[in-house]
């Protein structure tokens, strides 16, 4: 391909960043803060030689008294250097080449100094034509890798030679003063990585900041640059998004901006004025009970939450095939469901594990309200019964009516004793007896649901 392709239409400016630093005496972080695992990764690259920092995330909690998520180091060392060095490293990324040192379950990750980009050469830098960045492994100084970084606040360097602190960009103050600011002109650095805008909007409800206001300008108009940003990376930053609790407050923000739509079309298309669709209210109950479960330690289930997210824009669809193709409604929702997954999946890449949960829990929808005979306990014993019980819950709350009095049903028939669920049983049967169509199914059902397992299979 022609070099002139990866030419940045305008020259990418970089400011000169003023340096500023802070001793030992003159901050708060103290080496016990930091894992022994990024300690040692620090320490090694010290010892041969090499300069190694604590950067991004690490120092940035740090300095706000928070616990870290995760410790970042950046090193002058290059990625075979790194590898040399330690038994338990792999090299990862392409567009971005990274070395992650493994200790068990925890990841450091260390990064080489990036440098500028002005002369691209193929191999180490692209660029596209929006002027994204597509491979970032120009190796620089310390100085050339603060201003690549995206935020003041993240460009704040602990050095484990004097344990001071490097910051190049303003971070401190930013700190101060509660500032998510870009490095550099903002709109370039959003063309280089749509995913900044992102970013800040996660940092500015995490931590509690304001977004400055010429970082905050671009953002809306350049949304759409997100489209561009292949699936599977968007899959990762949607669950730090919203799985990490704060996700109510980031779904808000990001729409704001017009940054969630590109991510999730087809549930902004149920988007109103008022932000009481349906959809909507599923929105705010779902993440509100995942921000919840973050906050209490307990697990989380990507597929929970999307299967959430998805049910009305997938109920929507369903009715349209209804009446388009003259479908029964059970045919017609799992038509939909193929159909909504599918266009979801190519903004977000769900991974398959996590969609084929996605249409047992909307399965299971369809499934819940039919209790008679031994139904009701054979649907507990199912794998993914407690999450079609907690949506149906939900679903409760914003439907009301059958719905809700179904999910209370299943409340107290999971909280009694054996004797009891049979008479709740029993209760269903007799209320049921006269109905033709429960006797019709019964004695149909048998060989159509084995054929169709045995083809699916
Ligand atoms: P957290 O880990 O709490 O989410 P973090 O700031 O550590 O926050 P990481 O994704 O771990 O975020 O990235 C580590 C550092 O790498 C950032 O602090 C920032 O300096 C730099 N960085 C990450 N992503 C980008 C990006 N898209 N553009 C520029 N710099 C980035
Ligand atoms: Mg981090």
């Amino acid at each position: 391909m022609n070099r002139n392709d990866y030419t940045p239409s305008e020259p990418i400016s970089f400011p000169e960043l003023a340096l500023n630093i802070l001793t030992r005496q003159e901050h708060n972080i103290s080496r016990k803060q930091i894992s022994d695992n990024a300690l040692k990764v620090l320490y090694r690259l010290h010892g041969a030689g090499f300069d190694a920092f604590l950067v991004g995330g690490g120092v940035r909690d740090l300095l706000l008294g928070q616990n870290p998520k995760d410790f970042d180091i950046a090193t002058n060392a290059t990625p075979e250097q790194i590898r040399q060095l330690f038994k338990n490293c792999r090299l990862i990324g392409r567009r971005f080449r990274l070395a992650h040192i493994m200790f068990g379950r925890d990841i450091v990750e260390v990064a080489t100094f990036r440098g500028h980009h002005q002369e691209p050469s193929k191999n180490v830098s692209q660029q596209s034509k929006e002027g994204m960045l597509l491979r970032d492994n120009v190796y620089g100084t310390v100085d050339e890798d603060a201003e690549r970084r995206d935020f003041t606040i993240n460009a704040m360097y602990y050095s484990i030679a004097n344990y001071a602190i490097h910051d190049y960009a303003g971070g401190i103050e930013d700190l101060e003063d509660k500032l998510i600011r870009l490095i550099g002109d903002p709109e370039t650095r959003y063309r280089e990585d749509p995913v900044r805008m992102l970013r800040a909007v996660r940092f500015a409800v995490k931590l509690d900041f304001d977004i400055e206001e010429d970082t905050a300008a671009p953002i809306e108009a350049l949304s759409h640059l997100l489209k561009e940003i292949p699936a599977a990376r968007l899959y990762e930053e949607s669950l730090k998004m919203l799985q990490t609790g704060y996700g109510l407050e980031t779904y808000h923000l990001m729409r704001e901006y017009n940054l969630f739509q590109q991510l999730f079309p087809a549930v902004s298309e149920f988007f109103t004025n008022s932000y009481d669709s349906k959809t909507e209210q599923m929105l705010d109950l779902v993440l509100d009970s995942t921000d919840q479960r973050v906050e209490e330690g307990k697990r989380i289930n990507p597929a929970f939450m999307f299967a959430a997210m998805l049910w009305y824009p997938l109920q929507a669809k369903a009715d349209e095939l209804m009446e388009s193709r003259n479908l029964c409604h059970y045919d017609a929702v799992m038509e939909a469901s193929n159909y909504i997954l599918d266009d979801q999946v190519r903004s977000i890449a769900i991974p398959r594990r996590h969609t084929a949960t996605i249409r047992e829990i909307w399965q299971l929808q369809m499934r819940l309200p039919r209790r008679n005979g031994k139904r009701a306990f054979r649907l507990m014993e199912l794998n993914k019964f407690r999450a079609g019980f907690d949506f149906l819950e939900m679903r409760g709350e914003i439907e009301g009516g059958d719905t809700e009095q179904l999910a209370k049903w299943w409340h107290t028939f999971q909280n009694a004793g054996r004797n009891m669920r049979q008479a709740m049983v029993n209760d269903l049967d007799s209320a049921d007896s006269g109905k033709p169509s429960f006797r019709r199914r019964k004695s149909g059902n048998k060989k159509r649901s084995y054929r169709k397992s045995k083809s699916e299979s």
